[in-house]
């Protein structure tokens, strides 16, 4: 089961982001529920064409600051998916070149993490949440994670830790400052190569048997074709199983489950 915390005033949350989901939400049902995500988009990569294009709601996570970021958002939502912010953010290893302009490092004072944090929301058009583009060493990091949970809190979005680090706090102060939160189960192409990214499909079709909610998030880049054509192969299995929805429309449902406040 997903972890989520929702605020209460969650629905109007929804309410003032309906024009972005307006495309894809249809009616709830008491169908199982997958929110694919795809993350690095903004760059002019690999595969974002042919991931932009699949038949199913995604949402896609938009780099902000880089030469596509503009149109493969617009390019996005108009195709009906869901847009997020892919925020740079220090890892714990890796060079500060594969983050990427406008990056959250954990040597920036408090108003400077708040201005890159407003200023790449500002840069990514139809925005509704965010989730981190690595980010081992920021998201574990309190004094960070707390500025930015609040810029998510003033702004409307909610964030999906994609979990890059076990020891992240996004959690315990999404819950604390009462932030619409998600996490992310599944990665689909952290090795490159069609073998694994088909053994990542099979497994969310095992998990779609045990779990109402999956999240499970894929790239373009080097591998974004390859995941794109297995992601295409897969749409027709998904269907037949389960709903394919945005992480908004997955939020909206899990907010309907009594109890399920962010208080377990
Ligand atoms: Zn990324």
């Amino acid at each position: 089961m997903i972890k989520v915390i929702i605020a209460c005033m969650f629905i109007l949350f929804v309410q003032l982001h309906s024009s972005a989901v307006a495309q894809t939400t249809g009616p709830i049902s008491d169908e199982r529920q997958v929110a694919i995500v795809i993350d690095d988009l903004g760059n002019n990569m690999k595969g974002t064409e042919e991931i932009i294009s699949l038949p199913i709601p995604l949402t896609v996570a938009v780099m902000p600051f880089l030469p596509t970021t503009k149109k493969d958002a617009k390019l996005a939502h108009k195709n009906g998916h869901e847009v997020i912010l892919h925020l740079p953010m220090e890892p714990i290893a890796g060079k500060k070149s594969w983050l990427g302009p406008g990056a959250i490092t954990t040597d920036l004072s408090d108003e400077e993490i708040r201005k890159r944090v407003n200023d790449a929301i500002d840069d990514v058009p139809h925005a509704v949440g965010m989730n981190n583009h690595m980010g081992s060493k920021a998201t574990a990091d309190e004094r960070v994670m707390r500025i930015i949970l609040e810029v998510c809190k003033e702004r409307e979005l909610y964030y999906l830790d994609s979990k890059t680090t076990g020891k992240s706090v996004v959690a315990t102060l999404a819950k604390e400052l009462r932030v619409p939160y998600l996490e992310n189960e599944l990665f689909f192409d952290e090795q490159y190569t069609i073998k694994h990214i088909l053994k990542q499909a099979n497994l969310l079709m095992s998990r779609i048997d045990q779990d109402d909610e999956i999240i499970a998030i894929g790239h373009v880049g080097i591998a974004g074709e390859k995941t794109a054509s297995v992601l295409k192969q897969y749409v027709p299995l998904v269907q037949q199983k389960a709903d394919a929805v945005t992480l908004s429309e997955l939020l909206i449902e899990l907010e309907t489950i009594p109890n399920f406040r962010g208080e377990n």
